[in-house]
């Protein structure tokens, strides 16, 4: 209930204070944050319990008959005061709401020269694509041009050409991921998404004759479903050495040097037998441990080696398939391995980017989370 003091003196003065005091108090309300028009309809004009009704019960009903036109003058101003100061603050209302629709209306916030500005966010490289510049970049030092080509190949860019003939084992080896409906086409012309680098070294043999020195950055994809170390779409950096009197040494004190361009002068490199279709002999290449030197510890799994490469030189199987397809275009077969020779190399950047930032699961890098990639910024 409503506090409305009963009123005792009623010379003009005591009353105009009193309803003074009750229009400051409803000009407030209709000033105030809370208000909203039904609700101080309700409280101030409400025909049962409205503060008006409660004012007319109290003061003029009650009051003494010589009193009453005094009172009831007041009252009436009262009222109307309060109602006009109502309709004022519905028309504001009202003229608010359609001026911050109408461009140029004072109620549309203006520019304000004095506030800070908004920040350009400049973007930086993925660690990924940074890892891949840099490893590259390596090897542009040494004289290498950079090959690209595209991810969705021929089966004979990505398999016939690079010694993997139909039905071959080692094809099993690489889950590919196929382009649908090519059954009617002969196999070596079906598209599949490029399972390595590889591909690119065919096409910069056909185009280009030896010497050659290519470095091959790119995406590749296989049919591996993802966990903290497989990721169906990941990245290489292969390359490709080809002239005459090209050896085995030239391919170990190349990836030497590289290894320790990239990763410091202290990394030391061993090489491994290994087998790949392409290669003829094929080698995995181990370097020192870069988080403990070669002493042992977690990361190395305590043999102070990591695994890192895998190369060899080129099989004369590959040349072989380069020169028949260069018959096939018109060109000379040069790719003679009485009188030229190869090596080629391949490492996946994803490892490598994730040994170099510490980051333990390869998700991360393809999940576009702004909070993790901020962090290599
Ligand atoms: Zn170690």
């Amino acid at each position: 209930m409503l506090n409305i003091p009963q009123l005792t003196d009623f010379s003009e003065a005591s009353l105009d204070a009193a309803f003074a005091q009750v229009q400051a108090e409803a000009k407030i309300a209709v000033a105030g944050e809370a208000f909203n028009i039904e609700g101080f309809r309700l409280e101030w004009l409400g025909r049962k319990q409205g503060r008006l009704k409660i004012i007319s019960d109290t003061w003029l009903k009650t009051a003494p008959p010589e009193a009453k036109k005094l009172i009831g003058q007041r009252f009436n101003a009262l009222k109307e005061a309060i109602e006009s100061e109502l309709a004022g603050r519905e028309s504001f209302l009202k003229e608010f709401k359609q001026g911050l629709e109408t461009p140029g209306s004072p109620f549309v916030p203006q520019l304000d020269i004095t506030l800070p500005g908004t920040a350009q966010r400049l973007g930086v490289e993925h660690p990924l694509v940074r890892t891949m510049a840099e490893i590259v970049s390596v090897f542009q030092r040494m004289g290498y041009s950079v090959g690209l080509g595209p991810e969705v190949e021929t089966d004979f860019y990505n398999f016939e050409a690079l010694n993997f003939p139909p039905n071959h084992p080692a094809r099993d080896t690489q889950d590919t991921l196929v382009v649908a409906d090519q059954d009617s086409k002969p196999l070596r012309e079906r598209l599949l998404m490029r399972t390595h680098t590889s591909p690119v070294q065919i096409r910069s043999m056909l185009e280009h004759d030896p010497p050659l020195r290519l470095v091959i950055p790119g995406k590749v994809h296989r049919n591996d479903a993802a966990d903290a170390t497989h990721s169906p779409v990941f990245h290489q950096v292969e390359g490709l050495c080809v002239g005459p009197d090209i050896t085995f040494s030239d391919l170990k004190g190349t990836l030497d040097h590289a290894m320790k361009a990239f990763f410091g002068s202290a990394v030391k490199t061993r090489f491994f037998p290994s087998f790949f279709p392409f290669t003829e002999p094929s080698a995995d290449v181990q370097i020192s441990c870069i988080f403990c030197g070669g002493k042992g510890c977690r990361k190395c799994k305590h043999s102070g080696w990591i695994e890192l490469l895998g190369c060899g030189m080129v099989d004369p199987a590959v040349f072989e398939s380069v020169n028949q397809r260069r018959i096939e275009l018109g060109r000379d077969p040069v790719y003679d391995t009485r009188r030229i020779a190869g090596f080629a190399f391949g490492m996946g950047v994803d490892r490598i980017a994730m040994m170099k930032y510490g980051i333990s699961d390869i998700g991360l890098l393809y999940s576009g989370d702004m909070r993790f990639l901020e962090q290599f910024a």
